[in-house]
């Protein structure tokens, strides 16, 4: 049985790391920090298989190096030669097994030009999405255009309703605060905003969230929506989903 937990690192990213209760054998997504990857393992006698690698930002990739060094594991990532360590280099469509399962690899350039999600099929699907898509929100541009972001989120957003979506960074409230204003009429959002809140309080993730809730709740998922568009008028055009888009990222940079 596959288990997906946690390791928070920096102030709001998390490295989420894949067990199976059968071997010490682990997984962890985007190690933007070696010592809280190797302080759990320590302390659980666990050993280092596979790295997944979703985008070259240091706050995904700085711990590599040392984890390389102690533990050799595999590591899978963008084609992209400036992050150093990849032995393992993945583009669109290729699919690789990892921990009892297949992951396929899916292009989201956007955030970065480089920027992979990982996604398998299974009871239920599972998506590591790096900075691409965030529980009520998506990365900022930093690289790509909007064009290529809104496509990106697109992609994910065809699949299955019930994926659980990691995302490496707890920016839920944040991006809840503005989905109130992009998206004002939708109680989904006022309640996911109370549940946040709440979870928050208590020191829990508000991760992973699922495709079918944020289809409800994430103004970058519903820009075909009326009172999306109507809100984003305000800031732009909204003449098309991609120009919507377009205008709720730029509106959502200066919120
Ligand atoms: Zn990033």
């Amino acid at each position: 049985m596959l288990s997906v937990t946690p390791i928070p690192a920096f102030s709001d990213n998390y490295i989420w790391l894949l067990r199976q209760d059968t071997t010490p054998d682990v997984c962890v997504v985007d190690p933007g920090d070696a010592a809280p990857v190797i302080e759990l393992l320590e302390r659980e006698s666990l050993s280092l298989s596979t790295v997944m690698i979703t985008h070259h930002h240091p706050d995904h990739t700085g711990g590599l190096a040392e984890l390389i060094k102690r533990y050799s594991p595999r590591v899978i990532g963008p084609d992209n030669e400036a992050i150093g360590g990849i032995d393992t280099p993945v583009t669109e469509g290729d699919e690789i097994r990892v921990m009892g399962r297949l992951f396929e690899v899916i292009a989201v350039p956007g955030h970065t030009l480089d920027h992979i999600a990982f996604f398998t099929p299974g009871i239920p699907p599972l998506l590591f999405g790096g900075d691409a898509l965030f529980s009520a929100g998506c990365g900022r541009l930093f690289e790509g255009s909007p064009e290529q972001m809104h496509g990106s989120l697109q992609k994910l957003a065809a699949l299955p309703d019930d994926t659980l979506i990691f995302a490496a960074h707890e920016y839920t409230e944040a991006n809840l605060r503005f989905a109130l204003a992009a998206d004002p009429h939708n109680p989904d959002v006022v309640q996911a905003m109370q549940e946040c809140q709440r979870a928050r309080e208590l020191e829990r993730p508000t991760l992973p969230t699922s495709m079918a809730r944020e289809k409800r709740i994430n103004p970058f998922l519903r820009v075909a929506d009326a009172g999306v568009r109507q809100a984003g008028s305000v800031h732009g055009s909204v003449d098309s989903d991609e120009a919507t888009f377009t205008t709720l990222r730029a509106w959502k940079d200066n919120f």
